[in-house]
């Protein structure tokens, strides 16, 4: 029985046409360059894991980690998500396939789907697509650097201008929950004038208050004790060596006292690259940071590392408005067309034209006209036409869309003519 309403895609998830496609391929092909240039290698990992794997990597009381996480139904005795973010992924398959026993750090990217449950919005949605960069197993600030580095290049490659990079540092474990007892003698007082959320918060995670959205909430937040004034030595040290590299390089940043991470093992140095132009909550392109206590988290030794995560749909919707304009290939530039059913010899030229230039054939079983006007349409350089006599003598008539020029050309002769005439 047929459906009685055409069936549409999902809530919250988006095609990507071919003609957004082609700048799709150019901000991969631009990630991959950038991530490479600075010896990045790419990593796949599944776009399923335990379920395990991100409850204790991402955390449950994050929303990614938590409600918004999409769970599989169960099939035998695995517990399945999809995986909202791919650091924990990528960690796990640093230790599972010994990476942690090589040169380190180890130089990690990978680029692919991630899933949220979240109330879609412009910029928000259920599935989307991340450039992900991670420095898995070095303490050094450097590399903190060297990931902020990566991703303004990134952005900076493919147009974006506009950007604003925020930082700040959240301590560590030695220094962290004193100043979170600050925090909480800071916030108890203030309590019943707090957002419910962050009644909750502050009994289930201080920091986040610093993070509060809520306009009842902002007037508290300027007298909040600052995490930077509260570092310890060691953490004093690393933020001002990122810092300093950041100047010494030219990078300006904004410091911002409330940006920070829900979860205890997220480390010093916290940023977030924003555009001005990107409306509203939605306007973070990239957040990244310093997640020394995630190894631990999911069950391996202490190992230090950094990372930072990119959205896609978000940058390329930014490259859309103030990026160069993108204008996307013909989907081949060559188009045979037979005049008649002549499948077996229209495919023949086909495969020769192919081996120099993108060619497409006509099969369909319109008139000759049509082919034409369909042609015109699809937008090819070139049409090569031929009728039974010409294909006899392994030839077409090869016609220049544009210029309107038509010439004979043989069969055997038409790549090496194609390749002439697209590099001349
Ligand atoms: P996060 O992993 O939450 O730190 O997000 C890093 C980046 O991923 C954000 O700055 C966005 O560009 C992108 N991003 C996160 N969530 C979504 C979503 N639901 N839809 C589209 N992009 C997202």
């Amino acid at each position: 029985m047929p459906p009685s309403q055409p069936i549409k895609a999902a809530r919250g998830v988006r095609d990507v046409m071919p003609t957004e496609r082609a700048v799709w391929e150019i901000a991969e092909t631009a990630a991959r360059e950038v991530a490479r240039a600075y010896g990045y290698q790419e990593i796949q990992t599944p776009q399923i894991e335990l379920a395990a794997l991100i409850e204790r990597g991402v955390g449950q009381d994050t929303d990614a980690g938590g409600k918004e996480l999409y769970r599989l139904v169960k099939r035998g005795s695995e517990e399945l998500v999809l995986r909202p973010e791919a650091t924990a992924g990528v960690v796990r398959a640093y230790f599972q396939h010994g990476l942690n026993q090589g040169p380190q750090p180890a130089r990690l990217f990978t680029m692919g789907a991630m899933f949220r449950y979240n109330a879609p919005q412009l910029g928000r949605y259920r599935q989307f697509h991340q450039l992900d960069v991670e420095a898995i197993g070095d303490a050094s600030p450097a590399y903190d650097v060297e990931c902020i580095e990566i991703a303004l290049r990134w952005m900076g490659a493919l147009g974006l201008r506009g950007l604003r990079l925020e930082l700040n540092s959240i301590g560590d474990r030695k220094c962290r929950p004193a100043y979170i007892d600050k925090l909480v003698a800071y916030y108890r007082p203030l309590k019943d004038k707090l957002h419910p959320d962050c009644q909750r918060r502050l009994e289930t995670n201080p920091l986040r208050l610093l993070d509060c959205k809520e306009e009842q909430c902002a007037p508290f937040k300027a007298g909040a004790p600052r995490i930077t004034d509260n570092l310890c030595e060691e953490c004093a040290a690393a933020f001002a060596a990122v810092k300093a590299m950041l100047d010494a390089a030219g990078f300006e940043y904004v410091l911002n006292p409330y940006l920070v991470r829900g979860l205890d093992y997220y480390t010093r140095t916290v940023f977030e690259i924003l555009h001005e132009a990107l409306g509203g909550a939605q306007n973070s392109l990239g957040g990244g940071g310093r997640y020394d206590g995630l190894a631990a988290e999911i069950g391996y030794g202490d190992t230090p590392a950094v990372g930072f995560a990119a959205g896609f749909e978000r940058v390329v919707m930014m490259m859309a408005e103030e990026g160069e304009e993108v204008i996307p290939p013909p989907a081949a530039l060559v188009l045979v067309v037979p005049d008649g059913p002549l499948f077996k010899e229209a495919a023949e030229v086909g495969r020769l034209a192919r081996t120099t230039v993108p060619t497409a054939v006509d099969y369909s079983s319109r008139s000759l006209k049509a082919k034409m006007r369909a042609a015109n349409r699809l937008g090819p350089r070139w049409v090569a036409i031929l009728n039974a006599d010409e294909a006899e003598r392994r030839v077409v008539q090869l016609k220049e869309m544009a210029g309107g020029g038509q010439r004979e050309v043989g069969w055997d002769e038409l790549p090496a003519l194609l390749e002439a005439e697209l590099t001349g």
